[in-house]
């Protein structure tokens, strides 16, 4: 982006623009990859579909489309979908009916100082952590799917659709062993909050000084102390995370009154 195309916004908000525009590049680019859906892939995919269906708070004609997306998915008795008829579903059906996902990326946090920094993984991380959040405030949101009663639930499916879809694979294979490591300990639906925030917050240290890192943009241990002051704590001289404190902001900054509407067309 230019400085022209520069997009002022506040970071201690979420904006609805990153997390449309996340959902149109994943269905509609990253998807696209994958001529037909089958086995583990379609596992990966309707999974990916039942958890944003259910607990993505998002503006109604994209959570209908969703909706749409899942009841499609669910009724079909096949074990392999054309991409094409997705692609289709989303596109045309969604437009007769008036329900339509934008078709075009328009990143406000997600902006980066130049067209290959942030954008479609730094909506990925947002949504996720949009789920994890929505699903400890809502824990029946998941009944009568396959998910149900399971507080790894979102994990799970995001580590399925990560190595399954995610078009870094290098980042796939971090995250799954990240995963491999320690998400099968998660006990409850807040846990599984506070695990998505600590383990983003090691690929930050890892990716800090990267090439993939923005300038304007630098990794760092999140939330910092302006955004989350009672966050933070110093014991014998070295920094520690009060993290119940961390578990309240969490659940607020990635809580649905917490998104804004502004840029999203
Ligand atoms: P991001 O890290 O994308 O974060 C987006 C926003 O989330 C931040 O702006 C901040 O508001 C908030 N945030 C930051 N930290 C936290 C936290 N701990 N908890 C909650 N919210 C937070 N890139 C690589 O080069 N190598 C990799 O191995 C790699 N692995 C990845 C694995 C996954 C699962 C994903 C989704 C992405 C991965 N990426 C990897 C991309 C990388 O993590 C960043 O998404 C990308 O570099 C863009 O960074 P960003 O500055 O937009 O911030």
């Amino acid at each position: 982006a230019t400085m022209k195309d520069w997009k002022e916004f506040d970071r201690s908000k979420v904006y609805m623009a990153d997390l449309e525009s996340g959902l149109h590049y994943l269905l509609r680019v990253e998807l696209a990859s994958h001529h037909t859906l089958e086995g583990e892939e379609l596992v990966a995919f309707k999974d990916f579909v039942t958890v944003v269906a259910k607990l993505f708070p998002g503006r109604q004609p994209v959570v209908k489309l969703l909706e749409t997306l899942l009841e499609w998915l669910t009724s079909l008795p096949l074990e392999k979908i054309p991409y094409d008829a997705i692609l289709d579903l989303v596109n045309n059906k969604m437009r007769i009916s008036g329900l339509y996902l934008t078709d075009h990326v328009q990143w406000v946090s997600c902006q980066g100082s130049s067209m290959t920094l942030r954008g479609y993984p730094c909506s990925l991380w947002t949504l996720f952590h949009i789920l994890t959040a929505q699903a400890a405030q809502r824990p029946d949101a998941l009944a009568n799917t396959a998910l149900e009663d399971d507080p790894q639930a979102v994990l799970q499916t995001m580590r399925r659709y990560i190595t399954t879809f995610f078009g870094c694979q290098e980042c796939g294979k971090h995250f799954e062993a990240m995963a491999k490591e320690s998400m099968n300990s998660v006990k409850s639906l807040d846990e599984a909050v506070l695990w998505l925030w600590r383990k983003h917050n090691q690929v930050n240290s890892r990716l800090a000084g990267a090439m993939s890192e923005d300038p304007v943009f630098p990794k760092t241990q999140w939330p910092t102390p302006d955004l989350c002051p009672t966050c933070h704590e110093e014991q014998n001289g070295l920094h520690v995370w009060k993290e119940d404190m961390v578990q309240v902001f969490l659940k607020k900054h990635y809580s649905a009154a917490n998104i804004s509407p502004k840029y999203s067309s």
